[in-house]
């Protein structure tokens, strides 16, 4: 059975019939927008430069020439959070420092991921449980990828880089942009009055401030 002319796929011809054309033909890559941006976001990860406990250490190991982080492209480790588009949270998330993982994922530019690196930023680890430790840092921020281990060894910090690499890889820019947060459910864990309650619950829109209620922030 034939098929219908207009259905029938008729390419480019694969060699031009002037110089021109055919220097076109080896020069010229045609893709879409998601893909390209896909790539260059995937292929230049620049993380934090921030570490929390021992897991730093083995992240720092992925950046020396033995494991070489480089290789995919995620080797410039910013020391401000402005210029940083991955937060590897390597360490030991404790309610005292939660506050400042907070700040520092909000000062990260869009798009941002992150990565919850050992046992202990992704559920407390050996300290699971202990007052003074949060279950993990996905109550702070969401997380995008979670590497266990205690520590994990550079080999999984790198396999859990090229699963995110794999998830950036899905994006697209058709969908509506919206801003992905984790809901703050801070109850759970500290009493009303505490202060690192307190100043956690900041940290969320509407960002209030505490000390200085609405009524007076906005009297004139
Ligand atoms: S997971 Fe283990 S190695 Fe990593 S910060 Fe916690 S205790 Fe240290």
């Amino acid at each position: 059975m034939s098929e219908h002319p207009s259905k029938v796929y008729d390419p480019l011809p694969l060699v031009g019939t002037t110089d021109v054309e055919q220097e076109l033909m080896q020069q010229i890559l045609v893709t879409s927008v998601d893909q390209i941006l896909n790539w260059a976001r995937r292929s230049s990860l620049w993380p934090a430069m921030f570490g929390l406990a021992c897991c730093a250490m083995e992240m720092i190991a992925t950046a020396m020439p033995r494991y070489d982080i480089a290789r995919f492209g995620a080797e410039i480790f910013r020391a401000s959070p402005r210029q940083a588009d991955l937060l590897i949270v390597p360490g030991t998330v404790t309610w005292k420092m939660a506050p400042a993982v907070r700040r520092v994922w909000l000062q990260m530019p869009e798009p941002k991921w992150a990565i919850a690196m050992g046992g202990c930023a992704t559920m407390g680890g050996p300290f699971a449980y202990a007052y003074s430790v949060t279950p993990g840092v996905n109550v702070l921020l969401p997380v995008d990828v979670y590497i266990p281990g205690c520590p994990p060894r550079p080999e999984s910090l790198l396999t859990g880089l090229m699963m995110l690499q794999d998830k950036i890889k899905q994006d697209t820019i058709a969908k509506e942009w919206t801003r992905r947060d984790v809901e703050p459910q801070f109850h759970r864990y500290l009493p009303d009055d505490d202060p690192i309650r307190k100043e956690l619950e900041t940290l969320w829109p509407p960002y209030l401030d505490y000390d200085n209620p609405p009524s007076e922030q906005f009297q004139e």
